[in-house]
């Protein structure tokens, strides 16, 4: 059996919350049984002149005492319930939340690649929020009633069996009946759960492509996609609801017959003497109060089953492994090797046996035709994906050794789709380095000349960005991407082009933050345009996952190889632009 911190990925003080907000709501729970045990014993004692007997009213007046301590006794046990709950249960969940983006940030790409962002946006958000629910309103409440209700069971057996039982006996079919459709119940919840995942995946598409559908007048077929998805989510929806209530109505049901079965058993008891008055009334006012928190499990219940569809999933995720290695290797220097790799994102082979050296503190351009693997390239020195044959190395280890995160320390990169937060062009070019000074955050924006747009817009490096910089031209925030990677200062610098042909006056920019920036490094540059790179150290020219050329500018172009070809290439296709 499972227990709770596994079920529902919980760290160790959330673990330890849960029970204490179980602990605190079956307090509340019994709380309430004391205003009923004092409702019966005023019950018993206005009854007694049917026996014969007086009313003692000293008797009464300490009960109603008695039924004010149980309310104020109860007012605390709510109080306490409050706090333990909803307080250490969102606790618990904040902690979930954080634990899942940190693990989120271990991954491997290749997980992302393998799955969808919205799959994993619809993890994070809807289950974490489906479980932040079940463990504030149905978890507590749903084992503190089971508890609680299993505890006066006992006591109204040891009053009398005969009722006891009667009062009892359907509680099984009942319970049979929600546990033995659980399968059915779990499936609709699958099914709604699937729709709704292509519901957000339509919507975000449809939303991120909203220019492109309109410009293209895809609105109705695009429109259509979303709605029908849209359509589908009702749908299941509805089947699952309907799917878990009929299971719901059926058991209430049926442990609602209890009550005829106990008047029936009660009264015959009465009859053949077995029992008197009271015992019959005093089950009949435990029968009413029994059920309520009865059929609350009856409900609670398949709702903890729809929650642990998004544990489940929750668990997959948890279960993925995570990059990790050293962080404690000094490198004796920066010089990058690709021994022998072999890399492939799915079956294709992307890079073939690809042999080289990219010096320290040198320039090193990579080129070749689109897709022949320059990207793909740099990512595996970044370590976004792991080497199937040989090595990437830096300074001789090997990186496959090192934490991701120790190995980004030492790179900065600058590539063309540039990541900005809805935060001040300050904070976005902070990011680099936290703990720099203002003068330093300063003198970097200067030199990735930022300075000369920043002056323009209305608070200057305090103006917030909008959503992703989309307020930005790409020669602005590729300059603040440039900004934030001099601020960081790494050793290894992986830059990557624009592809897109910027203005001059934003090209002349570019280049100039490019040269602050790339001073004394060990640069990697994916080049585009091949006039940019003349002055590299080194070019490696690939072709279809090979090196097929290395040298520099002059070296290559006197060869007849693909490189200069290329370059006339590009040399025609500037003069057409001319
Ligand atoms: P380049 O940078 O030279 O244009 P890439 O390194 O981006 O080329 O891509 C090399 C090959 O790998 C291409 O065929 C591309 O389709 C494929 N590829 C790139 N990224 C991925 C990915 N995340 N998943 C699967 N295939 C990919």
């Amino acid at each position: 059996m499972m227990n709770l911190k596994e079920m529902f990925q919980l760290s160790d003080r959330g673990a330890s919350d849960l029970k204490k907000g179980i602990f605190a709501c079956t307090l509340t729970n019994l709380s309430l049984m004391l205003s009923v045990v004092v409702t019966v014993q005023i019950f018993l004692e206005i009854l007694k002149p049917l026996t014969g007997e007086d009313v003692s009213w000293n008797k009464m007046w300490m009960l109603f005492g008695a039924g004010v301590i149980a309310v104020v006794l109860h007012f605390f046990c709510c109080k306490n319930d409050y706090r333990k709950t909803y307080v250490s249960c969102y606790t618990a969940a904040e902690d979930s939340r954080i634990r899942i983006a940190e693990l989120v940030r271990k991954f491997p790409m290749s997980v992302f690649n393998d799955k969808d962002l919205t799959e994993l946006t619809t993890n994070m958000m809807g289950d974490c929020a489906s479980i932040e629910h079940s463990l504030s309103h149905i978890v507590p409440p749903l084992m503190a009633n089971a508890i609680s209700c299993t505890l006066i069971c006992i006591c109204v057996m040891i009053f009398d069996w005969r009722m006891g039982l009667s009062i009892f006996c359907t509680l099984p079919l009942s319970f049979l009946i929600i546990f033995g459709s659980r399968k059915i119940q779990e499936r609709g919840s699958r099914k709604q759960t699937e729709a709704k995942l292509k519901a957000s995946e339509e919507e975000q598409e449809y939303l991120d492509g909203i220019r492109i559908i309109k410009s293209c007048h895809l609105d109705g077929e695009k429109f259509s996609q979303l709605n029908d998805a849209l359509k589908v989510l009702k749908k299941q929806s509805i089947h699952m609801e309907l799917g878990t209530s009929v299971f719901i109505s059926a058991a209430q049901f049926v442990l609602q017959a209890g009550i005829g079965i106990t008047v029936y058993v009660g009264v015959h008891l009465l009859t053949g003497g077995s029992i008197t008055i009271l015992p019959l009334l005093l089950s009949l006012v435990i029968v009413c109060r029994m059920y309520g928190p009865i059929l609350t499990i009856l409900t609670l219940l398949p709702m903890l089953f729809h929650t642990l569809v998004s544990t489940r999933r929750m668990r997959d995720l948890a279960g993925i492994p995570i990059m990790e290695g050293r962080t404690d290797v000094p490198f004796p220097d920066y010089t990058i090797t690709f021994d022998h790799v072999d890399f492939a994102y799915n079956k294709e082979p992307v890079l073939k046996d690809v042999n080289t050296v990219i010096p320290e503190g040198r320039i090193t351009a990579l080129v070749g035709p689109s897709g022949s693997g320059k990207s793909t390239m740099s990512r595996l020195i970044a370590r976004f994906w792991d080497v199937e044959r040989g090595t990437v190395a830096i300074g001789g280890v090997d990186v496959k050794t090192l934490d991701p995160e120790y190995l980004m320390g030492m790179m900065s990169f600058a590539f063309q789709d540039v990541t900005l937060f809805g935060d001040t062009v300050w904070n976005n070019i902070k990011i680099g380095n936290p703990n720099a000074t203002d003068e330093q955050v300063l003198a970097a924006a200067e030199s990735a000349c930022c300075n000369e747009f920043v002056k323009r817009l209305p608070d200057g490096y305090q103006t917030l960005l909008g959503e992703n910089g989309s307020t930005l031209s790409g020669g602005e925030r590729q300059r603040i991407s440039i900004a934030r990677a001099l601020l960081k200062d790494a050793p290894v610098i992986l830059l990557d082009e624009a592809t897109a042909s910027l203005d001059p006056e934003n090209e002349v920019l570019i280049q100039s933050a490019i040269s602050h920036l790339i001073q004394g490094k060990t640069v990697l540059v994916i080049a585009h345009r091949l006039r940019t790179i003349a002055d590299a150290d080194q070019i490696l020219v690939l072709d279809n996952g090979e090196i097929i050329e290395t040298g520099t500018h002059e070296q290559l172009m006197a060869q007849d190889g693909l490189y200069r070809r290329l370059y006339q290439i590009q040399a025609k296709s500037l003069e057409w632009a001319v």
